[in-house]
């Protein structure tokens, strides 16, 4: 992470009071012990503007959205996520945004030459020193668009330009709240009243980028509908939207397409799908994942399917049947029909029937 973003318009001062006191006395780091924690707006500032140029970037309602608008949409969000979270991090104490606390110096921060604190480190130190509430969602969109900025600055766009719109949209969503919570309440009257006015304008662009996320999720959802498809339909692994359609189809060049996501145009083959959703510690299909239609050593567990996306079933990726009402054998793992009233499968219930004591303690059985 670097400092660069953080200079370009607060003129080199990195701090509010070296700022103001640097003409009146020698520029030293004073502050009254009682004053209370203020922010560095010019920080503020630097993070509302690139926060506006994201959203000039995505709002479709001005132009179509290129592979440039998003490259610099995901530069500038993520410009935006280093300099608002230090600046939170700064009116905590200023040697949090050091990436090591312990080698903290003033001329350091003042020279800007210090090496600073990383996105993941900065959620850390907000969460448990600051006390700022960020969930695991959050913490996760933030993580995905730090990799999406490294990937984008090494190998340009890697991902398709709905997802990337998608993933910024819950960022944004993100820092739009905590500017709100976290930054404005710390801010003097004047500066308060310029942040809340670039603030709602960062909304309505927000509210247009939901828009279009939303009218194309719901197209691809329409078309799956008319097709018939809910059913073989599950939320894909590469971009979380319920928009991976299983089952076979012509690609344009009129290549035999077995599973392709409507969403972020990703294909895949069913071996590659079953990996996601084999059970923890399981590397390999097995007599496990039988799958109880086609025998096929192809059901995974915990897959979310459209027609019903609450909960998460058993699915086969050889014959792309969802088993609602399958469940595990609460001993062997073997695929049983949950709704027998047993947790068992036939031989696991033989067995326990046999030696009860066994039931439930033994472990050389798995
Ligand atoms: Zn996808
Ligand atoms: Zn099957
Ligand atoms: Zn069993």
């Amino acid at each position: 992470m670097t400092l660069a973003g953080e200079h370009q318009e607060s003129g080199g001062a990195t701090t509010p009071a070296a700022a103001t006191e640097a003409s009146a006395q020698p520029r030293r780091w004073v502050r009254p012990r009682s004053a209370p924690p203020q922010l560095d707006f010019p920080l503020v500032r630097n993070g509302l503007d690139y926060l506006a140029s994201v959203v000039e970037h995505l709002d479709e309602t001005e132009s179509m959205v290129t592979h440039r608008d998003v490259k610099y949409a995901v530069l500038h969000l993520q410009a935006a996520v280093e300099v608002l979270l230090k600046a939170r991090l700064m009116a905590e104490h200023w040697s949090l945004v050091f990436s090591d606390p312990h080698k903290a110096t003033r001329k350091t921060l003042d020279e800007a030459t210090l090496s600073s604190v990383s996105t993941e480190q900065a959620v850390t130190r907000l969460q448990n020193i600051a006390g700022v509430p960020i969930t695991q969602k959050e913490g996760k969109a933030l993580k995905n668009l730090t990799e999406d900025r490294n990937k984008l600055q090494h190998f340009g766009l890697t991902a398709p330009a709905p997802v990337i719109e998608a993933r910024a949209g819950e960022v944004l969503d993100f820092l739009i709240r905590f500017i709100d919570d976290e930054l404005l309440p710390r801010l003097g009257q004047e500066e308060k009243t310029e942040g809340e006015a670039s603030l709602s304008k960062l909304r309505g662009g927000l509210a247009s980028i939901n828009t279009f996320v939303r009218e194309r999720t719901n197209r691809i959802r329409g078309e799956v509908t008319r097709e018939g498809a809910e059913n073989r339909t599950i939320q894909c692994p590469e971009c979380e939207q319920m928009a991976l359609v299983l089952g076979e189809s012509t690609g344009p060049a009129g290549e035999l397409v077995r599973a392709a996501c409507r969403f972020c145009a990703g294909r895949w083959e069913p071996e590659e799908l079953l990996a996601y959703f084999l059970p923890e510690g399981q590397e390999e299909p097995s007599g496990l994942n039988a799958c109880p239609q086609c025998g096929e050593w192809a059901l995974g567990w915990g897959v979310r399917v459209l027609s019903d996306p609450m909960e998460e079933v058993a699915f086969c990726f050889a014959c792309s049947v969802a088993f609602p009402s399958v469940a595990p054998c609460d001993r062997c793992g073997r695929p049983i029909d949950a709704t027998g009233g047993t947790d068992l499968c036939g031989s696991c219930w033989e067995d326990a029937v046999e030696d009860p004591s066994d039931y439930g303690y033994s472990e050389d059985q798995w």
